[in-house]
């Protein structure tokens, strides 16, 4: 289970998720970035700085 790192609420990914994905906090907004992690998914904080940001 993946937890908001802002609010500590409770974030599901929808099962036809791909890393790289961007999933939003419904409680409180924060977006994230999903990361595959084996069989699961991590997250990390999306940095959100336009549309050219990536590698
Ligand atoms: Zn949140």
């Amino acid at each position: 289970m993946l937890k908001c790192l802002e609010c500590d609420a409770e974030i599901k990914p929808p099962f036809d998720s791909i890393e790289g994905e961007i999933i939003t906090c419904s409680d409180c907004g924060a977006s994230y970035e999903l990361l595959q992690s084996g069989d699961k998914f991590d997250i990390k904080p999306a940095q959100d700085v336009g549309e050219d940001w990536g590698e």
